[in-house]
């Protein structure tokens, strides 16, 4: 459907908000990771050279299905299905009043930010199937019950996104998130292999590009902060479907761009990480039990001037029938131990996984699983 070709929906009234801070988040359901690297997303591929696309893994089936219902809650909620108790595409006998959406967060802070919200799966906005998802506190809320096919999709997908430009470029929204699920239901009817499935993520492209440009042309633009997430909840087996553990259901991914987004993605990123990081950017406490998820956006930072340690190289000699190795502080010591796994030196091999430089780590003794560097550290020198 070309631009400004929607079937209009009626808006509802605000949101009327008032932050710099201003987050867009956009779910495209059931997207897997390397049919979005091989479709074409020039959108997408332009989005995340401002920030970071990669990667991320969600739950396995010992805590619940790899369905929409707890993975979109896990990316609303900021917690795991454990705790939002959410056990599958049927809701009932979830906590989601003790962790609620991010939006519902947001309309409960001092002052409150107003946010918008535009769904069409019906337990994410309605009172269907144990949900919705995104609680009634939301400012301006599109809920539809969308019928389970491709055509129903790709239909309420475009009015749905028609009605989200209008709001994104007309109204006021401190926080909005947009749900798009036609390419999860174009992979259960046909497969991610196939060409439907391909044109259903390239057709999120587009989408996203009517997004972004209705945030382009918001009046106010040039004083606002916008943060922008685009996501998927879970994979897809090859013929179609998800649920189980498998590499292809569990995989799932996330872009972050925009103010405050890093180049490169945490080594620590998982979906639960969106929530908190929303409330962080729109300058919100997190209230009552903590979320899973950490903040993914730089804070203010350090006014003061900081020293990196940048002593450089490794070199290994052999002494008798073992190895001494001179280290740079200035390396990183997860790659150290990577490498001295594969070169054979003995000694490191638990401490892996651990951050930082190498330099720090006879200062605090760094050790894990009964092996601490003490025990292979022979000494340690000052620069010349
Ligand atoms: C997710 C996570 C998991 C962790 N797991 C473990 C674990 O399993 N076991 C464990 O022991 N620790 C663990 N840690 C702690 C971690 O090992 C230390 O934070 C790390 O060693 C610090 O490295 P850094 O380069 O960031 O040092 P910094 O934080 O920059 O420095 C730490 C201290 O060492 C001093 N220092 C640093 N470099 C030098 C130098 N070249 N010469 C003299 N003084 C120096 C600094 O002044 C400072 O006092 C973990 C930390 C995190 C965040």
């Amino acid at each position: 459907m070309p631009n400004g070709d929607h079937e209009s929906l009626e808006l509802p009234p605000g949101p009327d908000g008032s932050s710099v801070g201003k987050a867009l988040v956009v779910l495209l359901d059931g997207v897997r990771f390397d049919c979005l690297t091989q479709a074409s997303t020039p959108v997408l591929d332009g989005l995340a050279a401002e920030g970071f696309l990669s990667p991320t893994r969600i739950f396995g089936t010992d805590v619940a299905p790899t369905l929409s219902g707890p993975a979109i809650s896990s990316i609303a909620t900021g917690v795991w299905p454990d705790k939002h108790r959410v056990p599958g595409n049927q809701l009932y006998g979830h906590a989601l009043e003790r962790y609620p959406d991010f939006l519902t967060r947001l309309e409960a802070a001092v002052p409150p930010r107003r946010t918008f919200a535009a769904l069409d799966w019906a337990p994410l906005g309605l009172p269907a199937d144990g949900g919705p998802v995104f609680s009634d506190a939301i400012a301006a809320k599109i809920a539809l019950a969308t019928a389970q096919t491709w055509a129903a999709y790709r239909r309420d997908d475009e009015r749905l996104l028609g009605a989200a430009v209008r709001v994104l470029r007309e109204r006021n929204p401190d926080a909005a998130f947009v749900y798009l699920g036609a390419p999860d239901i174009a992979a259960h009817e046909f497969g991610c292999l196939g060409p439907q499935y391909r044109q259903a993520i390239e057709t999120c492209d587009r989408q996203v590009g009517e997004l972004l440009a209705a945030v382009r042309a918001r009046p106010g633009r040039a004083g606002e902060q916008w943060l922008v997430i685009v996501v998927t909840d879970h994979g897809h087996l090859d013929e179609g479907g998800h649920g189980g553990d498998s590499d292809a259901e569990r995989t799932a991914w996330m872009l972050v761009a925009g103010t405050g987004a890093p180049a490169v993605a945490p080594a620590t990123l998982s979906n639960v990480d969106i929530a908190p990081t929303v409330l962080a950017h729109l300058g919100v406490a997190w209230d009552g039990d903590p979320p899973d998820g950490l903040v993914l956006i730089a804070d203010a930072g350090f006014a003061g001037l900081v020293g990196r340690m940048a002593i450089r190289g490794v070199e290994a000699r052999r002494v008798g029938d073992g190895f001494m190795v001179d280290v740079g502080a200035g390396e990183d010591w997860d790659t150290l131990v990577a490498r001295a796994v594969d070169e054979r030196w003995r000694g490191v091999a638990s401490l892996s996984g651990i951050p930082g430089r190498v330099g720090a780590t006879p200062i605090q003794n760094v050790g894990a699983y009964g092996e601490e560097v003490a025990d292979t550290v022979a000494g340690v020198r000052e620069s010349p």
